[in-house]
């Protein structure tokens, strides 16, 4: 049995998971309205990577014989101002996701809980590179952006982006 506050935190991460899914498809529309298609695929794979997520919190509270409450999951809560705008509101997203890893990752360290935080070390590790990508994005767009010929090849480049199964497997 795994302590009820974990318990309580990892069920709040499928939730919170699905909630990114859903922020991130509300990106990925936008970008199709503005014709920018590439970063509207961009957006929908990363929506499908974080439904990802949302799946290993639920299975691996389902291994350790939990049950998994799911609550409803809120509307996008960003106001989208601009296609920058919504990149830079990406990386705050995942800044925050990575507090919350680290939250429950805190309370299995408490309770020395090593099985629930060698199975968030594959967050943690994820929230590295999730956060590196939503920099990266910021910056390439602050360099290529302002010129429509450089904004149409990153465009087609972010549209290349393939969706992949998360490394991890329970
Ligand atoms: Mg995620």
């Amino acid at each position: 049995m795994l302590d009820k506050k974990v318990v309580e935190l990892l069920n709040q991460q499928i939730n919170k998971e699905f909630y990114s899914a859903y922020l991130y498809l509300d990106f990925s529309n936008y970008y199709y309205d503005q014709g920018l298609d590439g970063f509207g695929s961009w957006y929908k794979v990363q929506a499908q990577e974080e439904r990802d997520h949302a799946m290993l919190f639920l299975q691996y509270l389902q291994n350790n014989g939990e049950h998994v409450v799911l609550e409803s999951i809120d509307k996008p809560a960003v106001k989208i101002t601009g296609p920058k705008a919504v990149l830079e509101e990406g990386l705050k997203h995942e800044q925050y996701v990575t507090s919350l890893i680290h939250t429950i990752y805190d309370a299995a360290y408490a309770v020395k809980d090593f099985r629930t935080m060698q199975f968030l070390d594959w967050f943690v590790k994820e929230q590295g590179e999730e956060e590196n990508n939503a920099d990266t994005l910021i910056k390439k767009y602050e360099l290529f952006g302002d010129d429509h010929k450089s904004l149409y090849m990153l465009d087609s480049e972010m549209g290349a982006r393939v969706y992949a199964a998360p490394s991890l497997v329970l």
